[in-house]
């Protein structure tokens, strides 16, 4: 067992799982004005769901929770927020999960409050039953057991940051200057139960990026 459960996801089944997504709401009935992409996990769900449901207006709104990957922030906090008028409108707020729920609680209660639009609905690709603090109104995936969903579009993000993390906390590289690097590699696959290969250039690119942030030589 990997110490941090990761789902590489791809392109493919981002595609797959939205189209499931659409479905669901398009048999419930709902037909929203706009979709709200939550910065920034959501963006690309919600630009999928404006075309599987033609959908035209699509706003955002940052709300952020996790400020590494797999590593929860004490709470989430709304980045920039403002004001529209959406009264009369009915609303569909995206993003990728509902792990905590907090990013999404968050932006809801601000919208429904800030911008007044007569309904709001949530849709997100996974919804983590266990541990979340509510039930989405549309999710494609419910995830009993906990997991990290490595998303396409923040592979490079997330992989420096399991680099990182591996450096700062495994005690046989904690404060080394030179690493070998099939040492970190299989640490990389124990760690997150992925094998390097798997992420092609995005590894290649990572460990250039982690070397030059830290100092740590992959030798
Ligand atoms: P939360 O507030 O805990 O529901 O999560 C906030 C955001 O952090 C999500 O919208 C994702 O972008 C990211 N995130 C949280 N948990 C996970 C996870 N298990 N896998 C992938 N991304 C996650």
């Amino acid at each position: 067992m990997p110490r941090v459960p990761v789902k590489l996801v791809s392109w493919d089944e981002i595609v797959e799982w939205s189209w499931g997504l659409a479905k669901k709401i398009m048999e419930s009935g709902y037909k929203p004005d706009a979709i709200v992409a939550v910065a920034r996990g959501g963006y690309v769900p919600a630009r999928l769901l404006c075309d599987f449901l033609d959908i035209n207006d699509l706003l955002s709104i940052q709300s952020q929770h996790w400020v590494e990957a797999a590593k929860a922030a004490e709470r989430a906090i709304l980045k920039y927020p403002y004001k529209v008028d959406m009264k009369g409108k009915r609303l569909l707020i995206v993003d990728d999960i509902v792990d905590t729920g907090e990013t999404l609680l968050l932006a809801r209660d601000y919208i429904k409050k800030a911008w007044e639009p007569d309904e709001v609905r949530i849709a997100v690709l996974q919804w983590i039953s266990p541990v979340a603090k509510f039930k989405p109104d549309y999710y494609h995936i419910e995830v009993k057991d906990w997991t990290w969903f490595q998303y396409p579009w923040t592979r490079l993000e997330d992989t420096q940051q399991f680099i990182q993390r591996i450096l700062r906390e495994d005690e046989r590289f904690k404060g080394k200057k030179e690493i070998a690097r099939s040492d970190l590699e299989n640490a990389f696959e124990e760690w997150y139960g992925i094998r390097p290969e798997e992420l092609g250039w995005y590894w290649e690119e990572a460990l250039r990026r982690v070397s030059g942030k830290t100092n740590v030589k992959i030798v």
